[in-house]
């Protein structure tokens, strides 16, 4: 999945401009104040975290005692040197609040409100712009920093303008949140936090635009896999089940058909086996719990170890497997155990898609280049399409063609990946033509043996 960039932001940011506000006390201090406030709103996106909100609420609370300096509170004014946010909800909020203390220098205030990655865009009641931040600029577009102007809250949707008018009136620590799309051709996903910025003079509002693109593409890709995963796992449950009942309710009048219904049900067994051990694997690879047990692994014995394993399967089939090549010293610093879980995914998947009396030959290389011992696994099977390759490594992909020729789960692959790159630091990958077969590989850097005897 590439990923996408999150406000890119111009370094071309018009200092010189003199109509852009960019500095100044007051200014300073609110923003300040918008970058604790925008951190907690933002953080605290989609979880409550009341801890957050006190920073936000009290955040706001300095900036305003900061800018309207006759009418600080006793605290303002001890601090009034720098920002710091203090709750005031509860004791063990403002003994949370302590620890997470901020404290910011003039100087550096500017800098890390451009800095921030959330829009950032000061208001007054009418919706013109007091400040804007460089994520602001290149959110909203250049012009949205012009104080004075109403281009920022008109490149915002009408209910922002309408939620600045309310949290005004409101007054007091009055905010809201709104999630909806920018009107750029893109049309972004954000998450609006609309803010009142009470003064004695002036009422301003604070708006903090955060892009939830990536958010929304992680939401995307947990649903899917969740709707997969629940489709996979369903589809043996009901075959299990439709088997076991004509079993129960003694439907089956010969032997013969009761053995089949024994063995569909062993066979949805173990796939329902198999699927559960990968999703586990994938999920202790992914979250950074599973650790290599690393010890030098000759691969070359592994593969004719596997090899071995598979024969009677290769045999059953007419299958002729062998190792078509092999090397000395293609020895790396592995978790035998993981690897051997590769090669034999990598081998069973090969007898899978070949039909009887094919050709499936595993080779041993090493690629002095790139310092890596490279296995590739040959089938003159079934090939896999173009327009399969780039998803062939996902979680619970199967080429739609393939799947009234073998079963299977569609995680083997991803676990191959994981296993190779995330745990070894390898390298995975397929070259293959519809109709001729396929070849499958995977390299392990030789280096890792050094380092581990370092
Ligand atoms: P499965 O359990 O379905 O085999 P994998 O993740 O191991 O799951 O493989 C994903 C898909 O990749 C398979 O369903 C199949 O369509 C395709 N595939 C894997 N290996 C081969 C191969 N050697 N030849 C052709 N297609 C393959």
């Amino acid at each position: 999945m590439t990923q996408t960039e999150r406000n890119p932001r111009g370094d071309a940011a018009a200092s010189a401009e003199p109509e852009i506000v960019r500095s100044g006390v007051p200014i300073v201090a609110i923003g300040a104040s918008m970058v604790l406030a925008g951190i907690a709103a933002a953080l605290s996106d989609g979880v409550i975290q009341p801890w957050l909100t006190a920073v936000a609420g009290a955040a706001i609370g300095a900036a305003s005692t900061l800018m309207f300096g006759p009418t600080a509170t006793a605290r303002g004014a001890a601090e009034s040197d720098g920002l710091r946010a203090a709750s005031t909800s509860s004791l063990a909020h403002d003994e949370v609040l302590r620890s997470k203390a901020i404290e910011i220098r003039s100087g550096e205030r500017t800098k890390l409100l451009d800095a921030l990655g959330d829009a950032v865009v000061l208001v007054d009641l009418h919706g013109e712009t007091r400040f804007a931040n460089a994520s602001a600029r290149a959110m909203l577009g250049e012009r949205a920093a012009i104080a004075g102007t109403r281009h920022a809250i008109e490149s915002l949707p009408p209910m922002v303008m309408r939620a600045v008018t309310g949290v005004v009136a409101a007054g007091g620590t009055e905010r809201r949140r709104i999630e909806c799309a920018l009107r750029d051709p893109g049309l972004t996903p954000v998450v609006i936090h609309i803010a009142n910025i009470g003064g004695s003079e002036e009422r301003l509002a604070s708006i903090v635009v955060r892009d939830v693109r990536v958010e929304r593409e992680t939401d995307r890709i947990k649903d899917e896999f969740v709707a997969k995963a629940n489709h996979e796992l369903r589809t043996p449950l009901s075959s299990l089940r439709a088997s076991a009942e004509m079993l129960a309710d003694c439907e089956v009048s010969d032997d013969a058909q009761r053995v089949e219904f024994a063995r569909i049900i062993l066979t949805e067994t173990d796939r329902l086996v198999a699927l559960v051990d990968q999703m586990l694997d994938i999920e202790r690879i992914e979250s950074g719990m599973a650790r290599a047990d690393l010890g030098d692994v000759d691969l070359a014995a592994l593969s004719s170890e596997c090899v071995a394993e598979q024969q009677s399967e290769a045999n059953r089939r007419h299958i002729a497997l062998s190792i078509s090549r092999s090397v000395r010293g293609a020895t790396v610093s592995a978790d035998r155990g993981l690897l051997k879980q590769v090669l034999l995914n990598l081998l069973s998947n090969a007898l899978k898609y070949t039909p009887d009396g094919g050709r499936v030959a595993v080779e041993i290389d090493i690629d002095n280049l790139a310092r890596s011992v490279v296995v590739s696994v040959r089938d003159n099977g079934l090939g896999v399409p173009v327009h399969a390759m780039p998803r062939l490594f996902g979680k619970f992909y199967r080429v739609d063609t393939h799947e009234k020729f073998a079963k299977g789960t569609g995680l083997g692959l991803n676990l191959c990946r994981n296993i190779v790159e995330a745990m070894h630091g390898g390298q995975i990958g397929v070259d293959s033509e519809v109709g001729q077969g396929s070849r499958f590989w995977f390299a392990i850097p030789m280096e890792q043996v050094g380092r581990k005897a370092a």
